[in-house]
């Protein structure tokens, strides 16, 4: 299945196929002869974007470093990395007053094909949300500058190279590659958490502890949760994917022109 953007931006969700996966037992997002299949290091071409008053600053290149460094941390266990391609600013008062919670039109106006696109925001940006990606998968994601060197930018590309949250819907509470995050490594739990969007957040201690119901799940499968980059916990106790996420990331890069045109060669 070849994934086409009719533009830069993908609104959509990936069309899954399901007709050639069954259980957990075999991971579908293993590649062949693939340039993307692991054992090759991928590295995505970055470009920043802030969003700012006709009057003001660029980005610090210390914040945009900032970024690069937390990417390329929370990506070094599946051998990826980022690597920055080109940093704009956008000077545009209307714009600047619209602020993050347009950052779909902006990534329709500005977002560039061939690059992973970051939008930066000023902190003060009246939002509730520290960022967001404009699809799964999708070529942009927008941030305020206060959590551009936290987890939420390797969350947010994590939406972008294709994952859901580690704790999406899954259909007859079932845990494979058909339904929920498309993951089988990361386990669904059961209530307190169907039919709820918050994921574990208000279930975490400061030491990243899971309290709460167990469920179907041990202590230890809510702790991996709670710190993978895809859940919704606490910022500071998201640190890792897992192995099938970073299978499930080759695999969309695989089966996407747009997202294979953003890897260096
Ligand atoms: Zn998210």
């Amino acid at each position: 299945m070849i994934l086409f953007f009719s533009s830069c931006v993908d609104q959509g969700v990936v069309i899954e196929d399901f007709s050639d996966r069954g259980d957990c037992g075999v991971n579908p997002y293993i590649l062949h002869d693939s340039p993307y299949a692991q054992g090759n290091h991928l590295i995505i071409k970055v470009r920043t974007i802030k969003i700012s008053r006709l009057n003001g600053k660029d980005l610090s290149p210390v914040v945009i470093r900032r970024t690069m460094d937390r990417l390329n941390k929370d990506y070094k266990a599946l051998d990826i990395s980022f690597q920055l391609a080109e940093s704009i600013t956008i000077k545009d008062d209307d714009a600047y007053l619209e602020g993050m919670s347009r950052y779909q039109k902006h990534a329709s106006e500005w977002e560039e094909l061939g690059f992973l696109n970051i939008f930066y925001y000023d902190s003060t940006a009246n939002v509730g949300f520290a960022g967001a990606a404009v699809g799964i998968p999708s070529l942009s994601f927008c941030v305020k500058v206060k959590f551009s060197d936290k987890s939420t930018v390797s969350h947010e590309a994590g939406h972008c190279l294709g994952l859901y949250h580690t704790h999406t819907f899954q259909k007859n509470n079932k845990n494979d590659y058909t339904t929920g995050d498309f993951v089988c490594a990361t386990k669904f739990a059961e209530s307190p958490f169907r039919d709820y969007n918050s994921g574990y957040v208000g279930f975490v201690t400061d030491d990243c502890t899971y309290v709460g119901e167990m469920a179907n799940l041990t202590q230890e499968e809510h702790n991996n949760n709670v710190k993978n980059i895809m859940s919704y916990s606490l910022v500071k106790c998201r640190d890792r994917f897992n192995d099938e996420q970073g299978d499930r990331i080759r695999w969309i890069i695989n089966n996407s022109e747009n997202h294979k045109r953003s890897i260096f060669k």
